[in-house]
């Protein structure tokens, strides 16, 4: 798993730096309309143009197109990220 260095922009769901992703199953960068989840609270973010680091929180209608794998990945990644709860932050 390949990790891809972005601009640095803040989570729009907890204010969380977001700087580097990793493909679940591929090393590709990401592309507009392209999920990920935020590693601080497992929110699922949605690329608006990744090239400059924009990113919203997921609309229900952006998970009709994943496969039910996706969504289980998705569901686990989330639940592993609320279990260990959030990131603490270093001054
Ligand atoms: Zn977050």
């Amino acid at each position: 798993m390949k990790e891809i260095r972005l601009p640095p922009v803040l989570s729009p769901c907890c204010g969380h730096i977001v700087d580097t992703v990793s493909g679940l199953d591929h090393d590709a960068a990401p592309a507009p309309g392209d999920l990920t989840i935020c590693i601080n609270c497992g929110a699922i973010l949605c690329f608006i143009d990744p090239i400059v680091g924009r990113l919203r929180v997921a609309h229900l209608s952006d998970l009709d197109w994943i496969t039910s794998q996706e969504f289980e990945m998705l569901s686990a990644t989330q639940q592993y990220i609320v279990d260990r709860g959030r990131i603490t932050k270093h001054s």
